[in-house]
């Protein structure tokens, strides 16, 4: 079995359990489970200094039952098979959730983007997506933007596949800037649905904005745009973290300022120097809302007991490992989880919107984005919440046994091709 490693172990578990509870036989797990594609290149390129570096490259597609794929693609040094495997299959329970036309997929270049210049930067994001030009399209695999990629890599993407074109394909890829075919509110899209979903979250449990207060761990895209929005609602954002420094500092943060700073300087280091704490005890510390919106299993076995928040927004994807699971459902009544394909589902939802948009080359205005993301986000919410209600189930898996029995009923709807 190619996909190994612990990130894919934990997507396997948690969709055993789901599997389970839903009653799929055994001999359909596989069908559902398995990748159906999976593409490994090697990217080489010119580095300033005139060597040649090669860096490896994945794009996995996870099941074409309801459309083309769709999903992220990430630079990160630890970038592996089994980890993409893993975000592509829950790209497709967040898919189904939110009812989008999409399987899941995923891809990722094994390259840590910080140590790379500009140049070095647009040659890894054209050659990857010149690898990638047999196996994606605008009606086969919609790539999009995810840790250590932004607007600028998804607009190089959409250069490199339109000059192959010979036309400009706005729809092969979504997060592009607003000025190439983007959507306004893509960007932000997923911090925000991150806000409004705690919002929701808030209410169920009684909480006010006003006085409450946040830890948000990675301030990136999704982080720093969750904190500005749970700002702006009132939430007090008492602590702060990336890769290399995490502050806390109970009176509260000016998250336009840290913003500015990351703009300014790539990192939050350097902002304060009598804030900064241990990074791993910024996830155990008092807080209304924790917000992890970095990257998977930073919630486990070890931390879970010391967790002292009510609400755990999952903003990054598969923060939460199923043991840490385990642990936190001791805590019934007591902690709010929104689980990350339902919590992070805004950047999809938007990147739809964008692909439409592409189509038709027609635009929406912002308004219309906000309040068509709102709609879907409380649908999906409002299900989710009758579901876990309903069966006495966590809302991890009502989530997920939503995801997978859509997927289920394509597949076996349209039978399996002899
Ligand atoms: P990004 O590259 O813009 O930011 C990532 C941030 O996390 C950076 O601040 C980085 O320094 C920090 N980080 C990385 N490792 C860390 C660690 N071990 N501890 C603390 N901080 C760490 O990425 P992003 O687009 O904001 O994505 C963040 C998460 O959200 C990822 O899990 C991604 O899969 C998920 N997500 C992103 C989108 C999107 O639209 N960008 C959509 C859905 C889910």
């Amino acid at each position: 079995m190619m996909y190994g490693g612990p990130v894919f172990d934990m997507a396997r578990r948690q969709f055993e359990l789901v599997a389970d509870y839903l009653d799929i036989p055994v001999d359909e797990r596989e069908r559902l489970l398995l990748p159906k594609r999976s593409i490994a290149v090697s990217c080489p390129i010119h580095r300033d200094d005139g060597s040649t570096s090669v860096f490896q490259g994945f794009r996995v597609q996870h099941h074409l039952s309801l459309g083309p794929t769709k999903g992220g693609t990430r630079f990160d040094a630890n970038v592996e098979i089994g980890e993409v495997a893993a975000l592509a299959v829950w790209m497709s329970w967040k898919c189904a959730l939110a009812g989008l036309p999409f399987g899941g997929a995923k891809g990722g270049v094994a390259v840590d983007p910080r140590t790379l210049s500009r140049r070095e930067l647009e040659a890894v994001s054209r050659r990857y997506m010149q690898e990638m030009l047999p196996f994606v399209g605008p009606n086969i695999d919609i790539m999009a933007p995810d840790m250590g990629t932004n607007e600028q890599v998804m607009a190089w993407f959409m250069d490199t596949y339109s000059m192959h074109q010979g036309a400009t394909v706005n729809e092969i890829v979504t997060g592009k800037p607003v000025h190439c075919g983007g959507t306004v509110g893509r960007r932000e899209a997923t911090g925000r649905g991150v806000a409004h979903l705690v919002a929701k979250a808030m209410q169920r449990i009684d909480l006010r904005p006003t006085g409450s207060t946040a830890i948000i761990q990675g301030f990136g895209n999704v982080g720093s745009v969750a904190a500005a929005d749970l700002a702006e609602r009132g939430v007090r954002i008492v602590g702060v973290s990336d890769k290399n420094t995490a502050y806390h500092d109970p009176a509260g943060f000016d998250v336009a300022a840290l913003i500015a700073h990351v703009e300014q300087h790539g990192e939050l280091a350097g902002y304060s120097r009598e804030s900064r704490v241990d990074a791993a005890a910024l996830l155990t510390m008092s807080c209304d809302i924790l917000v992890p919106a970095a990257t998977e299993r930073v919630i486990t076995e070890a931390n879970a007991a010391q967790l002292r928040c009510r609400i755990l927004a999952e903003a990054a994807n598969g923060p939460t490992t199923p043991e840490a699971d385990r642990i936190l459902a001791e805590r019934k009544g007591d902690l709010f989880i929104i689980p990350d394909i339902l919590c992070n589902a805004g950047g999809v939802i938007v990147s739809y919107f964008e692909w439409v948009q592409d189509l038709q080359r027609y635009f929406w205005s912002a308004e219309q984005i906000t309040a068509s993301l709102r709609g879907a986000l409380d649908r999906s919410f409002a299900a989710v919440t009758e579901l876990a209600d309903r069966e006495g189930l966590s809302m991890r898996d009502a989530a997920l046994a939503i995801g997978i029995q859509k997927v289920k009923n394509a597949k076996t709807t349209r039978g399996l091709f002899p």
